[in-house]
């Protein structure tokens, strides 16, 4: 008998593993959209897929839900081409064509009037994506979507939580759903619990034809970076304490924080009626003593 040739095995192992992906991705997916019913019969999402691995595998992975869904709803795929030097124009479309699905580019020079408005050395990406929101916004109205879907996953959320207490002293995140800000259109992020490593590794898999998203030269957003890095750092150090961290944001206790608009501290008055599950309030850590409610395992084992 012969010994088992060590680069089948390595195959067999790598197939097994994209099989877990595969199931995982999908699974996380479907229950984020169930969670916060961001699909329904007869919808007609708008995917905007930018090029990059996250859209990419938004699309890939609601094309593959809607095949077995029990309900019926419509994707169409939507790209914006902000005439960025290089931007290989020919590469989206041929992919869109590959996967069969309807889609629409729309051409848009805003890379010059972000040249001209923004001084040289600064970064561009606040403005450059302001004027993108308003063009695709534009665009889902004139095709009829009833809802518009992004590639932002679970560490984009965490990142933002991050970015606004350490940078904007607020508790704020980016919800998995919202109404946009000029109020004519939902927007869903389907991808909320699914962790970035997962769709980098899925990209790699699917082979996506990415187009990076520095064609234009602007500077890469240093302090998103950094806070990116450490919940890298941290989630290595420390295993499932981001996922903890991703959980915590969907199990807020507005009575052990501050805000005074979202419970009414002053005016707070004794029952008289003793509660076992209530507040401890001279233990150091009651954090420690109060069993916390299941955490939702964004990363479950399979
Ligand atoms: S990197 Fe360039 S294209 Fe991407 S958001 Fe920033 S300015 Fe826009």
């Amino acid at each position: 008998m012969t010994a088992a040739h060590p680069a089948a095995a390595d195959a067999r192992r790598e197939a097994f593993e994209i099989r877990k992906l595969d199931k995982r991705l999908h699974r996380l997916v479907g229950q984020a959209i169930a969670d916060y019913r961001m699909i329904e019969d007869g919808d007609r999402v708008m995917v905007c897929v930018s090029g990059g691995k996250d859209s990419y595998a938004l699309l890939d992975i609601l094309l593959g839900l809607r095949r077995r869904a029990p309900i019926a709803f419509d994707v169409v795929a939507v790209n914006l081409d902000q005439k960025q030097p290089g931007f290989p124009a020919d590469v989206l479309p041929a992919y869109l064509r590959s996967l069969d699905v309807p889609f629409h580019i729309e051409t848009q020079d805003t890379y010059s009037i972000v040249k001209r408005l923004i001084p040289e050395g600064q970064t561009m990406c606040s403005l450059c994506s302001r004027l993108r929101r308003g063009i695709l916004y534009r665009v889902a109205g004139e095709l009829g979507a009833t809802k518009i879907a992004l590639g932002h996953h679970r560490d984009d959320i965490l990142q933002t939580v991050l970015m606004n207490m350490f940078f904007g002293s607020r508790l704020k995140g980016m919800p998995p759903k919202l109404v946009s800000d000029d109020g004519r259109h939902v927007v869903i992020r389907p991808l909320a619990y699914v962790a970035e490593v997962d769709l980098e590794r899925w990209a790699r898999h699917r082979a996506f034809p990415i187009i990076p998203c520095t064609l234009c030269g602007s500077q890469p957003n240093l302090q998103r970076a950094q806070i990116r890095q450490l919940l890298r750092d941290w989630d290595r150090r420390f295993p499932g304490r981001v996922d903890n961290m991703f959980s915590a944001l969907a199990n807020v206790v507005p009575s052990h924080l501050m805000d005074k608009r979202l419970y009414p501290f002053e005016t707070l008055q004794r029952t008289g009626v003793a509660d076992p599950g209530g507040d401890i309030a001279f233990d150091d850590d009651p954090c420690v003593a109060e069993p916390a409610p299941a955490p939702i395992r964004v990363v479950p084992a399979d």
